[in-house]
């Protein structure tokens, strides 16, 4: 979640975008309160008293929509009165496919029913394994487990956030059936060297692309390389519905069977209101609206447009920063032609900072004005896994030494994701990104001015 979001009143939120609009809410970024590291108040640290950088308020407001034509399809679908899933979904489908050069789409619910929906029709169930980064959200694994199959947690590499391909053939067992490489913060994974060893080992290869909308690795759209691609549209992502999610495939077989799942088993192109069609597979309900499809169509046209300016500017301010004694970017695989960058991420050694804690440097990047969080905590330790394994299913499913958790848990250790969760990583989110170039050159100057100042910011309150 947005920390900049979140703490925006609804009221605040209502006037800064239905009745401004997306006009304004950038036009604001273009008034900067004017920001001089060379004088001598300006380079004070403002949680020693300096000027802040900026007010926190000038970042572009997320979600973005433009009044004037954004709206007119949503109306249509609410006059129309067909509210469930028609028209306007498979309208949205097409555009969606058509973008990523995939062969077909199916939206959904949200992008964790996505995934729960690949998985279940792959026949990744009881026994089965899941090779999956630690390094991510809690759906990737929440989804794994509640086709009652089992995460195995592969080990990242810390100077690209992303799960690392050199680490996963020592964890394949005769029960893996699949890879779940994560495309985390919007930066694609080493996709040539996965596909290898899925091909090699007889894998699966789920592509959680939750972050990664448009996002490429060797000029093809990450979600379309591996055997299927999903993606959300929640509020907070590249593209943003509110609630929705979306599969890609190139596989026909398996769209049609994912189809049929999300709507009750009924065959693949089955109407919604249809009675009379007899269910074919057990399936359950997870079926996209016309609202959504019809925000979503909106939404897509600004999509690429932001892409590029993310580029741009991460691009700019990792050449800004990359100097910086204790900053180490992101780095990108070589093959890698363009990120989503739906968070911008750097490591933080706070050796480069007289010691500086991560917490204090984020305390005073945030009094400069810059929002900025140390993004997920360890999620491989976290008591849902127990929780679950102590399950009535998981003891029907299991033996008891494969639920043993602390067994488990000296299996999956990821030592490098624990260092980077507990020490080192700081995230920007995707909307400070669409700010300008001047944007960019006052989030360096304020960590700058956080370097210079950190002894003395290290001593705060501690006197
Ligand atoms: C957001 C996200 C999901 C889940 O998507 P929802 O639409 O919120 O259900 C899954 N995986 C990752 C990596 C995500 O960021």
């Amino acid at each position: 979640m947005n920390p900049l979001i979140q703490k925006l009143s609804r009221r605040d939120f209502i006037r800064k975008n239905s009745l401004a609009g997306v006009g304004v809410a950038l036009a604001s970024t273009g008034i900067a309160k004017p920001f001089n590291i060379a004088t001598g108040a300006a380079s004070k640290p403002a949680i020693l008293g300096g000027a802040s950088a900026w007010a926190e308020d000038r970042w572009p407001i997320w979600p973005m929509w433009d009044k004037d034509n954004d709206e007119k399809l949503l109306l249509e679908v609410m006059r129309s009165g067909v509210w469930s899933r028609a028209d306007m979904v498979t309208r949205f489908e097409k555009a969606w496919a058509d973008m990523l050069g995939a062969k077909r789409s199916l939206a959904v619910v949200n992008g964790t029913q996505s995934l729960v929906i690949a998985i279940n029709q792959l026949d990744i169930k009881a026994g089965d394994e899941v090779l999956v980064p630690p390094y991510t959200f809690i759906a990737s694994v929440s989804a794994i487990l509640s086709n009652g199959a089992m995460p195995v947690f592969v080990d990242i590499d810390p100077e690209t956030f992303q799960i690392d391909p050199a680490k996963i053939e020592a964890k394949i067992t005769p029960r893996t059936k699949a890879i779940l490489p994560v495309h985390i913060l919007g930066l694609p994974c080493d996709m040539d060297r996965i596909m290898a060893i899925a091909k090699k080992h007889n894998l699966f290869v789920i592509e959680d692309s939750c972050q990664a909308h448009l996002a490429e690795y060797d000029h093809k759209k990450v979600g379309t390389i591996g055997n299927v691609g999903c993606f959300s549209f929640q509020n907070s992502k590249n593209l943003p519905i509110g609630e929705g999610g979306a599969l890609v495939s190139n596989d026909d077989k398996l769209m049609d069977k994912c189809f049929s799942y999300q709507n009750f088993g009924n065959p693949y192109g089955t109407a919604v209101g249809s009675v009379s069609t007899g269910a074919i597979m057990q399936g359950t309900k997870l079926r996209f609206t016309e609202y959504q499809a019809a925000i979503g169509i909106a939404q897509m046209k600004r999509l690429d447009a932001q892409t590029t300016t993310r580029n741009e500017n991460a691009t700019y301010l990792k050449s800004l920063i990359k100097d910086i004694p204790g900053i180490s970017p992101y780095k990108l695989y070589d093959k890698v032609t363009r990120g989503a960058y739906h968070l911008f991420p750097f490591r933080y050694n706070k050796e480069g900072f007289k010691g500086l804690s991560r917490q204090d440097f984020l305390k005073a990047l945030t009094a400069e004005g810059v929002p900025c969080s140390s993004g997920y905590a360890v999620l491989n330790t976290q008591p849902f896994l127990k929780d679950t394994f102590d399950s009535k299913n998981y003891r029907k499913m299991y033996s008891k030494d494969m639920l043993d958790i602390n067994a488990f848990n000296e299996r999956n250790k990821c030592p490098l994701n624990e260092k980077l969760c507990n020490e080192e990583a700081v995230w920007f989110t995707q909307n400070m990104l669409l700010g300008t170039k001047e944007d960019m050159k006052m989030i360096a100057s304020a960590i700058e001015k956080i370097h210079a100042g950190a002894e003395k910011i290290k001593t705060l309150g501690k006197k």
